[in-house]
């Protein structure tokens, strides 16, 4: 089947779509984005996709170019168009085509761009054996609440990363406390069993996956722990784990030398994994017709 994406209103052969090169989004990175995961032809947790992509939006003043009722029909037939009954769909909206220039163009008609992706089921070892990370600082700017486009630093540390042998790299302020990672966020569970996940504040995304995980770990009756935590209790809590649209939760198990408890997935670590894939299984439960 050939891929098929949409660009400005159109639906075309992937390898023809293209943008204006004075679109905003390819000068400026005046643009914001989302990810949204289909299992089974389902598209997970949409509502709250949306509501970070018109908080997103709101945020850089960019009208969104489709009614929320639009631009779900356009996502399920980019999903159908490219056969993704498991993948997922990437949205962009940029500010438009403008003649070069910082200030906001006087008129322009945002550009909204899908794409959709075929996955296979991620490797089961990363679950099982769990994933390494190592630490960078955090050199991004301080509106990494906005899921905008400009991923530049976290290119660059995902590939820090990759060149490490490691999955992601954990950003470190300059208080010595992780953020997130590059793609992911940040957890861990203390010795004394509570499950810790920095603030939804500027200096992190909050992902959807992470307030779904929220949800998970408060049914399971653990105790939250929404604050800042130090890469040295990182270091020496008893579990870590990462959260994504992509990734799921995934257990980390190494961060830089050393090892996270013993060096095992974490107990609890892969029962909010089960838990939040059976809440994943029931989403789609209650979506299907
Ligand atoms: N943090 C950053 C910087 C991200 O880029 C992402 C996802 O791309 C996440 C966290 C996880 O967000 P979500 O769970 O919505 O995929």
């Amino acid at each position: 089947m050939s891929r098929i994406a949409y660009v400005a209103g159109q639906y075309v052969p992937h390898a023809q779509a293209a943008v204006h090169i004075e679109d905003r989004g390819f000068q400026f990175a005046d643009g914001v984005y989302e990810v949204i995961a289909v299992r089974d032809g389902h598209l997970i947790d949409e509502e709250p996709h949306f509501q970070r992509l018109h908080r997103s939006l709101g945020e850089l003043r960019i009208a969104p170019p489709l009614a929320d009722a639009a631009l779900k029909i356009v996502l399920r037939e980019i999903a159908r168009r490219n056969g993704v009954d498991r993948g997922s769909i990437y949205l962009q909206i940029t500010r438009g085509v403008a003649p070069r220039d910082h200030a906001f163009p006087k008129a322009a008609k945002p550009t909204l761009v899908l794409t959709a992706r075929r996955a296979r089921p991620p490797d089961p070892r990363l679950a099982e054996e769990g994933v390494a990370v190592i630490t960078i600082p955090d050199i991004r700017w301080q509106r990494c609440d906005i899921k905008s486009v400009a991923l530049l630093p976290n290119v660059l540390g995902k590939q820090q990363a990759r060149e490490a042998g490691a999955f992601e790299a954990w950003q470190v302020d300059a208080d010595g406390h992780v953020t997130e990672g590059t793609s992911s966020n940040a957890w861990i569970v203390t010795r004394d069993g509570a499950v810790v996940t920095h603030p939804a504040n500027h200096a992190i995304l909050n992902g959807v996956t992470r307030l779904a995980l929220i949800d998970v770990v408060k049914r399971a009756g653990c105790r939250l722990e929404e604050r800042p935590f130090t890469l040295a209790e990182a270091k020496s809590a008893r579990e870590a784990f990462l959260t994504s649209t992509t990734s799921d939760l995934l257990p980390v198990v190494r961060i830089d030398d050393a090892p996270v408890g013993n060096g095992n997935p974490g107990l609890l670590s892969q029962k909010l994994r089960a838990a939040y894939l059976a809440r994943v299984g029931l989403a789609h439960a209650a979506a299907a017709p």
